[in-house]
C-alpha cells in the first residue's frame, strides 16, 4: 500500500499515541500431539494466529481456490451468489470457520451435502454433517447475499455507478467466504454479473464477457495464489484499455470521470515501461497478467497492490503524472504478492522494498540517487519506532515505509552492490507464490552476503529504538 503522505503521518500520530501491547496469542486449533484425535475431529480454530489480528483467518484448513460466480446490482447496492471453496483439511475438523462480514449465507454445502451453517458476528461457522479427515480435500460452497459495506478503512464501498472493495489488512470478508489473512494463499477466480454497459474489473487474466438478458458476466481469474487482501473488484463506468505486454494481458481500467489522457491514464499509461524496468532489478515479473485501475472517490487516499492489477486512488494524479506510485505498486507485486506475509508484524518486507523501489526508479529516470534519498532521511529522523516491531496499529506507519526503506539501502551499502542485487533477484525466486518472514529474510541475506553475520545490523536497524550508525 502506499497512502498519501498526510494520511500516514496521521496513522502516525494516532500509532504514536497507543500502547503497543502484543496481544495474546489465540489457542491453535490443532490437536496435542501424541494423542489420538477422536473420530468425531475438533472445530478449527477462529483466527489463523496472528498476533497483530487474533480474529483474521481461520484454523484447521488450507484454501486451494475460491470461485465466485456473483451479480451485484448498482442500483439496489445488492451483492449475491456462491462462492466455491476448495480447501484441505490440516485436522481432524468437526466444523470449520469462514470470515463472512455483513452478508448472510442462505446454504452451504461440503462435498455435495447439506451442511450446517451459523453466523457469529464475522465469522460463519460451517458444520458437515460428517467430520473432515486431516489431509482431506474438500470442497464447500456457499451460497450468500445481502448489502456488502465497509469493513476497518476498506471493504466495499459504494458508488453512484457501482462500487468496489479494497483494503489491507483484510478486505475479502466484506464480499465472499475466505480465510481472510495472507498466510493462506489460493488462487481466485470471479464471474461478475452486471447490468450491461457496466464494467467489472478484478484481478489476474481477463476472460469470457457473455451476455444475456441485459446483464453482462466478467469474467477474471488469477493462477499465481493470492493473500485474500490483494483481490478486488471494481464496478462502475470505466474506460477499459486491453492489450498485451510481454505476451500477457494487459488491462488498465481509468474511470470516465477522469480524463481520457490526463494525468492518471499517463501514469498508469507507463505501467509497462515501469515494470520491465522493475523486472531489471528483481527478476521476472511474477503474473500472468498486467494492468492497474484508478478509482475517482475521495474515499480512497491510498493506492493498493491488489495482485496483477494494482489499484490507485485519482488523488494521487492530483498534482499531476505520478509514475513513483506506480513503481511503488508494482514493486510490491514481487515484495509482498508474490512472496506474502506470514504475519503483519513483517510488513516491512513489503514496504521497505517498495518504497526502495522508488528510489530506484527516480534513481533510473536521472531524477536523484538512491543515496541521496536515504541521506536526507537519515539525518533528523525519529528513530523511536522499530519497523520491524511495529505494533498492529502501527503497520502503516511512517518507520515501516521509511525507515524500511532505509534499512534496505543500509544493507545494500554493508553487503555491497553484487551481494545486495543478487539478492533482491534470489529473494523472490526462492519464495515465488509463497509466505515468508524476516527471519527468513535475515538467513537469505547472510547466504548471499557469503555468511556475514548481520544479526546486529538488522538488530539494530529493525529493532533499535536509536539511530543506526551511518551505513
Ligand atoms: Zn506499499
Amino acid at each position: 500500500m502506499r497512502r498519501q503522505v498526510i494520511a500516514a503521518a496521521m496513522v502516525l500520530l494516532v500509532a504514536g499515541c497507543t500502547s503497543d501491547k502484543a496481544p495474546v496469542k489465540p489457542t491453535p486449533g490443532e490437536p496435542t500431539p501424541g494423542k489420538p484425535t477422536p473420530a468425531a475431529g475438533e472445530p478449527g480454530a477462529a483466527g489463523i494466529g496472528d498476533p497483530y489480528f487474533p480474529t483474521s483467518g481461520n484454523g484447521g484448513y488450507d484454501v486451494g481456490g475460491y470461485d465466485l460466480k456473483l451479480r451485484y446490482d448498482p442500483k439496489t447496492g445488492q451483492l449475491g451468489g456462491a462462492a466455491t471453496i476448495t480447501a484441505t483439511a490440516t485436522q481432524d475438523l468437526s466444523s470449520f470457520n469462514l470470515d463472512l462480514s455483513g452478508l448472510t449465507a442462505s446454504a452451504v454445502t461440503v462435498d455435495g451435502a447439506p451442511a450446517r451453517h451459523a453466523a457469529k458476528g464475522a465469522e460463519l461457522v460451517v458444520t458437515p454433517g460428517t467430520a473432515i479427515a486431516r489431509t482431506a480435500r474438500f470442497t464447500a460452497v456457499v451460497e450468500y447475499a445481502g448489502t456488502p459495506g465497509r469493513l476497518g478503512d476498506g471493504g466495499w464501498l459504494r458508488t453512484p455507478d457501482g462500487g468496489f472493495v479494497l483494503g489491507q489488512p483484510e478486505s475479502a470478508s466484506a464480499w465472499f467466504p475466505v480465510n481472510d489473512h495472507p498466510a493462506d494463499k489460493a488462487t481466485f477466480r470471479l464471474a461478475m454479473t452486471v447490468p450491461d454497459g457496466v464494467e467489472a474489473i478484478s484481478n489476474g487474466v481477463p476472460g469470457e464477457r457473455p451476455s444475456a438478458g441485459g446483464w453482462t458476466t466478467w469474467t477474471w481469474s488469477e493462477a499465481a495464489p493470492l493473500a485474500s487482501y490483494l483481490s478486488f473488484v471494481a464496478i462502475g463506468q470505466y474506460r477499459v484499455e486491453s492489450g498485451t505486454h510481454n505476451g500477457k494481458p494487459m488491462v488498465i481500467a481509468i474511470p470516465e470521470t477522469l480524463p481520457a489522457d490526463g494525468p492518471a491514464a499517463k501514469s498508469l499509461g507507463r505501467t509497462a515501461e515501469v515494470a520491465d524496468f522493475l523486472a531489471t532489478q528483481f527478476g521476472p515479473y511474477p503474473f500472468d497478467a498486467y494492468g492497474g485501475v484508478v478509482l475517482d472517490d475521495e474515499r480512497v487516499r491510498y493506492a493498493l497492490e491488489t495482485q496483477s492489477r494494482p489499484v490507485y486512488g485519482g488523488t494521487f494524479f492530483a498534482g499531476g503524472q505520478n509514475s513513483g506510485v506506480v513503481a511503488h505498486e508494482l514493486a510490491h507485486q514481487w515484495f509482498g504478492d508474490s512472496v506474502a506475509l506470514e504475519r503483519w508484524e513483517d510488513i516491512w518486507l513489503n514496504e521497505g522494498f517498495a518504497t526502495y523501489a522508488e528510489w530506484l526508479w527516480a534513481e533510473h529516470q536521472g531524477q536523484t540517487t538512491a543515496q541521496a534519498l536515504f541521506d536526507r532521511r537519515y539525518d533528523g529522523f525519529d528513530w523511536a519506532e522499530p519497523p520491524g516491531r511495529p505494533g498492529a496499529e502501527g503497520i502503516f506507519g511512517t518507520p515501516v515505509y521509511e525507515r524500511g526503506g532505509m534499512t534496505v539501502h543500509a544493507l545494500r551499502r554493508t553487503i555491497g552492490d553484487e551481494a545486495f542485487f543478487g539478492l533482491l533477484k534470489s529473494w523472490p525466486a526462492e519464495h515465488k507464490d509463497g509466505n515468508a518472514t524476516t527471519a527468513d529474510f535475515i538467513a537469505a541475506a547472510e547466504k548471499a552476503a557469503g555468511g556475514k553475520d548481520l544479526a546486529k545490523f538488522f538488530q539494530d536497524w529493525l529493532y533499535g529504538t536509536a539511530q543506526p550508525p551511518r551505513p
